[in-house]
């Protein structure tokens, strides 16, 4: 289960583009970053556009100033990061080669106010030793819930193969695979449905192939199971602010608060990309790294590439955005009890998906706090069913006093709450309406943690990957060799036997 060369370099071919090769990036999350990263150091001129004053999308940071005149960052919310994500790492290796501002955090609790905690990390490396250790060494689990299940299906997760998950589960709702698996409902809710929801979807709403694909991915299929680490500082000023110096080191323009209202065919196979401000750029090679619903909006507002593009305008339409998300950092004033975990999923509450003590986590939220004698909590909800963002404030704090009953009389000094929906979705009988990296269009290639890929990963993984696939495909084309790309084993250990017995 070691991660192994998923796309090799070719030492055979030119490292560098030929002088005079440009690309526009629209988009500067992971996805927009990663491409344009990849693409300047090998000597193309790239402008990366960002509609956001700064870097990031949803891993972004800004700073923010608190009541008490504190300078402090804040951001899109607690991100973990994984230990095989071998593509997003080796782009945050170009911001700081050791990744020494990564920490580890220290477990995967999942909690909930019925059953005690379970730890999702620190499972052997191989399957199926993994999903029985799981199992077996779990206070609320055990073997019955694996013997008792359905085998048949239970296999499945052993068995992840692209072609054959997507031909048998696709339209199969995560949930009723779920319930089809005969497991208890500790076992479903501690394990399976914690897990599906980190995807931002109900597993009612989310395909059964691509929850098989999640597990493979993040439990069974890589020797670092769910282990992962954080950053021990805030997003801007470990990720975003290295990453645009570097960029602009290798002569990259990167323009914020550059938000795209349009594309449209230009003279000689180019691409013309306008800007809001009334400025436009002419490019042969566009890499359209947006959120899933601003694609397809770029695409509504640009019926002139619609119409010469139909394929990539077929794809944006039917791309499904999950439901809301909503996080809320609270500083309070007082610490929550000291045997809390960092970090922890949540299990069952209606509202409540993680909670993150950043206090404990990262440095200015802990100096606030050694400081103020108070404490840094933020909430997540994923999904949000809450009709706005202070009602789901108002009951992810009621769900974390019956959690944690300390905090039930802490005072609120200060807070910061918001309720987007930007995440995709990845619903029943959606495998292969996503758009591809490449073959959507002439010159446009596209990324972002939507899009369908060969390559199997998730989430900020998936992001940089399809950035680093979209760079590789332009230096393809003038002729410079790709960039590696590491991954983890594309198939469950026991798909060949499965898939052979038919
Ligand atoms: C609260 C939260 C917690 C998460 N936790 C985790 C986690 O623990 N682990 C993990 O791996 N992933 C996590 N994720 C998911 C992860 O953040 C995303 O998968 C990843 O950041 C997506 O990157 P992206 O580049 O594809 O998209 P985005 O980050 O959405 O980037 C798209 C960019 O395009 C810009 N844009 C949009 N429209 C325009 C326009 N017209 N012109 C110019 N620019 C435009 C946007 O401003 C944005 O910067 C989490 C996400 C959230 C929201």
């Amino acid at each position: 289960m070691r991660p192994r060369v998923l796309v090799p370099a070719d030492p055979r071919l030119p490292r560098t583009a030929p002088e005079g090769t440009e690309a526009v990036v629209v988009g500067g999350g992971i996805a927009g970053t990663s491409a344009a990263v990849v693409l300047a150091e090998r000597g193309v001129s790239v402008t990366l556009l960002e509609a956001a004053p700064t870097l990031g999308g949803r891993l972004g940071a800004w700073p923010h100033t608190l009541p008490d005149g504190t300078e402090q960052v804040v951001e899109h919310g607690f991100h973990a990061f994984f230990r095989h994500y071998e593509t997003w790492r080796a782009v945050l290796r170009r911001a700081d080669p050791e990744l020494g501002f990564l920490r580890p955090v220290g477990g995967y609790p999942v909690i909930s106010r019925q059953w005690p905690p379970e730890d999702l990390t620190g499972l052997p490396a191989a399957p199926p030793l993994n999903l029985l250790a799981l199992f077996a060494r779990s206070p609320s689990l055990g073997l019955r819930d694996l013997t008792g299940s359905d085998r048949a299906l239970a296999a499945e997760l052993l068995a992840y193969d692209r072609e054959a998950t997507t031909a048998g589960f696709d339209a199969m709702p995560a949930a009723e695979f779920l319930s089809g698996l005969g497991m208890s409902d500790r076992a479903n809710a501690m394990l399976f449905e914690a897990f599906a929801r980190s995807f931002f979807c109900n597993p009612a709403g989310m395909s059964a192939a691509e929850l098989i694909a999640m597990f493979h991915y993040y439990f069974l299929g890589n020797p670092a199971g769910i282990g992962f680490d954080a950053p021990s500082t805030d997003h801007l000023t470990c990720i975003w602010q290295p990453l645009a110096a570097y960029l602009g080191k290798h002569s990259a323009q990167v323009r914020t608060q550059a938000r795209v209202v349009g594309i449209s065919p230009a003279e000689g196979h180019r691409w013309r990309v306008e800007v809001a401000d009334g400025t436009a750029l002419d490019t042969a090679h566009l890499v359209l790294a947006l959120d899933p619903g601003a694609l397809r909006g770029l695409l509504e507002a640009s019926p002139r590439a619609a119409a010469v593009a139909p394929r990539l305008a077929a794809a944006a339409r039917s791309l499904q955005v999950a439901p809301p998300f909503a996080v809320t950092r609270l500083w309070l004033d007082r610490d929550v009890a000291a045997e809390r975990p960092t970090f922890c999923a949540v299990s069952r509450e209606p509202t409540l998906d993680s909670v993150t003590v950043y206090s404990r986590l990262e440095r200015p939220s802990a100096e606030w706090a050694a400081r103020t004698g108070g404490s840094v909590v933020e909430l997540h909800s994923y999904s949000c069913t809450a009709p706005d963002v202070t009602t789901a404030t108002d009951r992810m704090r009621a769900e974390l006093a019956a959690l944690w009953p300390e905090t039930t009389d802490a005072r609120v000094v200060h807070l910061q709450q918001r309720m987007e929906a930007t995440a995709p979705a990845f619903p029943p009988g959606g495998a292969g309406t996503a758009p591809t990296v490449t073959g959507q269009a002439r010159g446009i290639r596209v990324a972002g943690d939507f899009v369908d890929t060969p390559v199997l990963s998730g989430l900020m993984e998936r992001a940089a990957v399809t950035g680093v696939l979209a760079a590789n495909d332009v230096l393809g084309e003038v002729g410079a060799g790709p960039e590696e790309i590491r991954g983890v084993p594309q198939r469950g250990l026991l798909a060949g036997l499965l898939r052979r017995r038919g």
